[in-house]
């Protein structure tokens, strides 16, 4: 089986969720990437080293500058032609494009895959990750999404993939870049962090969060989630939140302050290795799936934990 990974980047570098999906596909059969960009000579090179990778088929065109979903959905799927598997990493930019390529070739998606068991068979979670269905397509193409925390990131020397310039259609017109607005931060992004302090409504305040949360995270060089409670009620901004409409993330130690532990958060923290929570109510549900517990009021504990590290 032939693969055709999408490459996440921005012209200048590749995009970590990117080498989950490789090796997804390094499962599924033979690798090749797409890089869809502008300007993005570099990233092609970079992805021709990702170690098992046997062709990189870079798509230079002002057209994929942004990566508009319409465009690279158009030339991902005329590069299907040559291609079984269309494997795109589940991040807001996979999950934009690959259902518009299998709607372009008229096949089901298969998404958020966990693991690949055999021929076109693969397991994904539902209800919000509390069951795990095994599903197999009997389509002749594959589209699918692979969940990044689920597979170990390929390794990123050692490749030596073929470079190929390609070119295809550029969309239908329907969409534009205006313009993009986005959040800066010196701290690690949430889906790499190796350790992530999240909050939740409890705070009170986007003042207290803050107040609270950030010299904690500066002190393990840790990543800020929130729950969607903390996010609905202003504390945080969106791209921090964590759960099953929000980012799903495995670090090494996920720090749950002030945050009940609600099914559709824990289906995005649940694979973290260690998980320590702090709620002042002991039977609130996050202590179920934490390891370390800590009954008590936040504000009275977080400020001591700082203090101590
Ligand atoms: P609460 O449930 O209100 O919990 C606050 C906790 O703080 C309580 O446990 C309380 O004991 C504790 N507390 C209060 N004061 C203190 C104090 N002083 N010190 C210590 N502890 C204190 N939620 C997500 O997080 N992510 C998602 O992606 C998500 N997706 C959803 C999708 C759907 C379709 C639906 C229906 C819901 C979704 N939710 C999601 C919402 C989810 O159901 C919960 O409502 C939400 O996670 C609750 O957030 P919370 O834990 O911050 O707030």
């Amino acid at each position: 089986m032939k693969t055709l990974v999408l490459v996440e980047h921005d012209n200048a570098s590749m995009k970590d969720a990117t080498l989950a999906a490789v090796t997804a596909a390094s499962q599924m059969g033979e690798v090749h990437m797409l890089v869809a960009g502008s300007g993005c000579t570099a990233v092609g090179e970079k992805a021709a080293k990702v170690a098992g990778v046997g062709k990189v088929h870079v798509a230079d065109d002002p057209a994929y500058a942004h990566m508009l979903p319409e465009a690279v959905a158009a030339l991902a799927a005329d590069l299907m032609g040559h291609h079984d598997a269309f494997v795109a990493p589940a991040t807001t930019n996979g999950k934009n494009i690959a259902p518009r390529v299998a709607a372009l070739l008229d096949v089901m998606q298969i998404s958020d895959i966990l693991s690949v068991e055999g021929d076109k068979t693969f397991t994904r979670p539902i209800y919000a990750g509390n069951a795990i269905a095994t599903v197999q397509s009997s389509d002749d193409k594959l589209v699918v999404t692979v969940r990044g925390t689920a597979f170990d990131k390929a390794e990123t020397e050692g490749g030596s993939g073929e470079v190929e310039a390609v070119s295809g259609p550029t969309g239908n017109g329907l969409s534009e870049f205006v313009s993009q607005d986005l959040a800066k931060s010196d701290r690690p992004e949430l889906t790499s962090a190796k350790v992530i302090v999240s909050g939740g409504r409890a705070f009170g305040s986007e003042e207290k969060f803050h107040e609270l949360l950030d010299p904690l995270a500066d002190k393990l060089n840790a990543g800020v989630g929130a729950s969607r409670a903390a996010v609905d009620a202003g504390y945080a901004p969106n791209d921090y939140q964590v759960g099953q409409t929000g980012k799903i993330v495995a670090p090494e130690v996920y720090i749950a302050i002030g945050i009940s532990g609600a099914i559709q958060h824990l289906a995005g923290m649940k694979d973290s290795k260690t998980i320590v929570a702090i709620n002042k109510d002991e039977d609130a549900p996050i202590f179920q799936v934490a390891d370390l517990g800590l009954v008590g009021d936040l504000f009275k504990l977080v400020p001591e934990l700082t203090e101590k590290l």
